[in-house]
C-alpha cells in the first residue's frame, strides 16, 4: 500500500508541487487514443495543406520540442514518454482547444479570430500542453473514480460501465461544449498558465502576449464557456497572476 502511494505520488515540473495520481498514466494514455480517435471521425480534421493546420503545426512542433527537452534535461523526461504529439484543427466555431494524454492536441477554428497572432495562439496551446504534461486530466479523474467507489479501477469502469468511464474521460480533459464547464479546477488552472508561459517562451514566442490575450477572451464571454474561459479563477485575477509570473518566464525567452 504504501509503496503504491509513493509511486502515486510525484512531482509537478516548473511549479514543484506535490500531486497525487491514482491512475496508471499508460490506462489514461490508452483511453486516450480511443476517444481522439473517436473525436477525429467525429470531427474530421482540416487537410495539411490548410494555412491554418501549417501555423497550428509550426507552433505545435515548437512548443513540444521545448518542454520534451527541458523535461528531459531536468529528470522528468517520464512526463513525455511514450506521447506521440498530434496537432490537428477541426472546423467548429467553439473557442476552444485541448491536449489530452500521448500529446494529442486539436485546436478549434473559432478559437482563432480571438488568438489573433502566432504568440497568443502559441499561449493557449502552452497552456493545453501544459495540463497534459502536469497529468491534470488523471487528477481529476482520480477523484472522479474515487467517488466511484473503493478499489475502482479504470478498466473494471471500462469494461463494465464504457459510457461513464468515457464521459468521466471527457469531461476531465474539457472536451465537448457542455463538458467542458466541469474541466479543471482553479489551481490546475493556474499551474497549466505558468507553465505554459515557460513552454511559450522556450519554444521562442513573447510571453508578454498574454495579459493582452486573456483580456480579449474575457470580453467573449458566452453562456458556455469552453475549458479554456473556465470561470475561475476569474479573469482579473488570472492576469494579475500572470503579470507577476512574467519576470520568472521571461528568464526562459529566446526570440526566434
Ligand atoms: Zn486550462
Amino acid at each position: 500500500m504504501l509503496l503504491a502511494f509513493l509511486a502515486a505520488c510525484a512531482k509537478v515540473p516548473i511549479t514543484g508541487r506535490r500531486q497525487l495520481n491514482l491512475l496508471p498514466e499508460s490506462e489514461m494514455m490508452g483511453m486516450s487514443l480511443t476517444e481522439y480517435q473517436g473525436f477525429l471521425k467525429e470531427h474530421p480534421p482540416l487537410p495539411a495543406t490548410d494555412p491554418r493546420v501549417e501555423m497550428v503545426r509550426k507552433i505545435g512542433g515548437r512548443l513540444a520540442k521545448a518542454a520534451t527537452d527541458y523535461l528531459n534535461e531536468n529528470g522528468a523526461g517520464d512526463r513525455v514518454a511514450g506521447f506521440n504529439w498530434e496537432f490537428n484543427v477541426v472546423d467548429d466555431p467553439t473557442v476552444n482547444a485541448w491536449c489530452m494524454p500521448g500529446g494529442k492536441v486539436v485546436v478549434y477554428t473559432g478559437l482563432l479570430p480571438v488568438t489573433k497572432d502566432e504568440a497568443s495562439l502559441a499561449l493557449v496551446m502552452g497552456h493545453e500542453i501544459a495540463h497534459a504534461i502536469a497529468r491534470h486530466g488523471n487528477e481529476r479523474m482520480s477523484q472522479a473514480m474515487a467517488a466511484q467507489g473503493a478499489g475502482m479501477t479504470l478498466q473494471v469502469l471500462a469494461s463494465e460501465k464504457p459510457s461513464t468511464a468515457s464521459n468521466l474521460f471527457l469531461q476531465a480533459f474539457g472536451i465537448g461544449s457542455q463538458l467542458g464547464l466541469l474541466a479543471y479546477g482553479r489551481k490546475q488552472e493556474s499551474e497549466a498558465d505558468k507553465m505554459g508561459l515557460v513552454f511559450m517562451a522556450m519554444g521562442g514566442y513573447d510571453p508578454r502576449v498574454a495579459p493582452a490575450f486573456w483580456q480579449r477572451m474575457s470580453a467573449q464571454g458566452g453562456a458556455k464557456p469552453p475549458e479554456i474561459l473556465s470561470t475561475h479563477p476569474s479573469d482579473e485575477r488570472r492576469i494579475h497572476d500572470l503579470e507577476a509570473f512574467m519576470p520568472e518566464a521571461l528568464k526562459y525567452y529566446k526570440p526566434r
